[in-house]
């Protein structure tokens, strides 16, 4: 059996900054075992961008946040023992690890203590219960990011999206920036899910209508989604019968909410709350079993990857000292005196039935045009009364001014997006890319076209220009 004074299950940023921050914080013993091929989690299939701006004081693609996160650990903890393509399944309570790859089989590992960072998975069809037929063409959002993003297929061409989480908003646009036509998000609740930046940059820049107050209550298509019946709701969510409508499409993508990853964590007879999905933990980040820590996704979903990252350099820390015989926190503890976990603060909606955030108010002396601002998560709701200057309130900084004025006069967007690579081996890959800076809004379709007809040649590294005006966001 091997022996580690720590080990970290999962490799995303929570596992990153976990292991980095108990080296630094003095265990040398550190193992991080992954299951995927590379590190970085979910972020190397995130390439959009709106990652990093508190950790690393510049946005960032999720890949480039997850290439950053790396390095870091490999500048200060490059000792950490690192087992990629291989499989957890089991932990115990006394802090044995059971798991499986290609080359070592089935093995055992004996640890001091364990951080579990292993993330969430979506809600997938049958935990939301839609009647209808089983066709293709229905998958989570995630799951079609993956698709587009790092395998490189169309999921569809006529696309709805249920659910305005941040996730589904994200694909929407990506959809739309493919070629697909994406004819509606429709969502339950009487607000959007996702943060009012994504509805601005994702649904309304393109077009796309969201529906407030509907759900889908019927999928249609035998081999392949053919279309579906979408309801109003009554304020139970409960469908208003003749309200029904059909859409025509061929691929729906599920947005409908994030589960904390803790099957592992089940097994180990960890208490979980059952307000975040994830385990009890106590203010140093302990279960509730001593010695085993949890952070990132796995404790309760994060919208931002930077708190996941401040939160797991505590749980690094608090492991570190729970080996070295420090740490005063108890798994009674956990129990007794729950972490108190940041709930999404969602907007109030107006009567409306659609999300829009941007409007023209012609009652004003000038006329006045309202938006989200949306250069930082927090999607202040601006106004700029369009004079000559404009003049912007609702910001909470200049950056917010400067955007308010720039998109009464001349929009400007990020692109980012994938391009096809030849590797040394003449095989075909993918990594992704973005524009280098913004360029006009109206010229993202062109660039993503051109990007989309180009092959370029392996190696690359993040922040190549592999084409003019395209910088590259990962490697190969
Ligand atoms: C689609 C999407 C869009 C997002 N957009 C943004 C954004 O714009 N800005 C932002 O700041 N944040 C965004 N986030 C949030 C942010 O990416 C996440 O909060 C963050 O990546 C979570 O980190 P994590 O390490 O907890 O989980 P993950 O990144 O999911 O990492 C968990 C890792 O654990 C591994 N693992 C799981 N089980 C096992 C096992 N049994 N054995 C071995 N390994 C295992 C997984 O393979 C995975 O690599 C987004 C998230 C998603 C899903
Ligand atoms: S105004 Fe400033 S704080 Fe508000 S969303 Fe814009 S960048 Fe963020």
């Amino acid at each position: 059996m091997r022996n580690y004074d720590i080990v970290v299950i999962g490799g995303g940023p929570a596992g990153l900054a976990a292991a980095r921050s108990a080296y630094e914080n003095g265990c040398h013993s550190v193992l991080l075992i992954e299951r995927d091929t590379k590190l970085g989690g979910i972020l190397n299939q995130c390439i959009h961008n709106g990652f990093g701006l508190a950790h690393f004081g510049e946005e960032l693609t999720g890949p480039e946040y997850a290439h950053r996160a790396i390095e870091e650990m490999r500048e200060t903890a490059s000792d950490v023992d690192i087992l990629l393509d291989t499989f957890v399944m089991e932990i115990t309570p006394d802090k044995t690890i059971y798991a499986m790859n290609k080359e070592d089989g089935y093995f055992e590992i004996s640890a001091k203590a364990i951080i579990l960072a292993m993330g969430c998975r979506e809600k997938a069809r049958g935990a939301l219960a839609i009647p209808g037929t089983r066709p293709a063409g229905v998958m989570t959002a995630g799951l079609a990011q993956h698709y587009v993003n790092i395998d490189g297929y169309m999921v569809g061409r006529k696309v709805v999206i249920l659910g305005s989480g941040d996730i589904g908003l994200i694909m929407a646009r990506r959809m739309v920036l493919e070629g697909a036509k994406v004819l509606a998000c429709i969502e339950i609740a009487p607000q959007p899910g996702g943060l009012a930046r994504n509805i601005t940059q994702c649904l309304e820049d393109y077009g796309i209508p969201l529906y407030l107050r509907q759900t889908v209550t019927a999928i249609h298509g035998k081999e392949r989604l053919t279309g579906i019946t979408v309801s109003e709701v009554d304020e139970n969510y409960a469908p208003i019968p003749g309200t029904e409508r059909e859409i025509e499409c061929d691929t729906l993508l599920l947005s409908c909410g994030l589960i904390p990853e803790n099957e592992l964590s089940r097994k180990a007879g960890l208490a979980i709350d059952p307000k975040t999905g994830g385990p009890f933990a106590s203010q140093s980040l302990e279960t509730s079993v001593p010695g085993i820590f949890a952070c990132g996704n796995v404790l309760h979903v994060h919208d931002l990857a930077d708190n996941v990252t401040k939160e797991s350099i505590e749980a690094g820390k608090a492991a570190a000292l729970f080996v070295s015989g420090q740490t005063a926190s108890t798994a009674q503890e956990a129990l007794e005196h729950p972490k108190e976990f940041p709930r999404k603060v969602v907007k109030p909606a107006d009567d409306s039935n659609s999300g829009s955030h941007s409007m023209i108010d012609n009652d004003a002396e000038f006329a006045a045009r309202r938006m989200t601002c949306i250069i930082c998560p927090r999607g202040c709701q601006l106004s700029v009364v369009l004079s000559d200057p404009p003049v912007v309130s609702g910001n909470s900084c200049p950056r917010g001014e400067e955007y308010a004025i720039a998109e009464v006069t001349h929009p400007m967007r990020t692109l980012t997006t994938t391009i096809r690579i030849r590797k040394d081996d003449g095989t075909l890959s993918r990594i992704s890319v973005k524009s280098k800076g913004e360029i006009p809004k109206e010229e993202l379709f062109e660039l993503a076209e051109k990007i989309h007809h180009t092959i370029i040649d392996a190696p690359v590294k993040v922040g190549d220009e592999v084409i003019a005006g395209v910088i590259a966001t990962s490697a190969i």
